[in-house]
């Protein structure tokens, strides 16, 4: 149930990339759909979910450009935070 579709894009005649991927936060793992205007949905074809998502999951494209989103692994404390990289 992952992988990606070609869609339609903004402009006529040119089309995008909507990925399917599952939902991170819980072990149900439903279906969603990140679209190339930046939307998320839930995904309509997966069995888990069939295209609802919970308040967490409908939450996902809120998230993305919070302030202070973690984007790098930290090593460290409250006192002594630190960035280090994922290899
Ligand atoms: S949408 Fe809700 S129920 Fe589904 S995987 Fe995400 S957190 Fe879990």
């Amino acid at each position: 149930m992952t992988g990606s579709e070609r869609v339609s894009g903004p402009e006529n005649g040119t089309t995008m990339t909507a990925i399917h991927t599952a939902c991170p936060y819980c072990g149900v793992g439903c279906g969603v759909v990140s679209k190339p205007d930046g939307t998320i949905a839930g995904d309509s074809t997966h069995p888990a979910n069939r295209g609802r998502l919970c308040s967490k999951g409908a939450a996902l494209g809120a998230t993305l450009d919070e302030a202070g989103r973690l984007l790098k692994p930290t090593i460290g404390d409250s006192q002594r935070p630190g960035m280090t990289h994922w290899g």
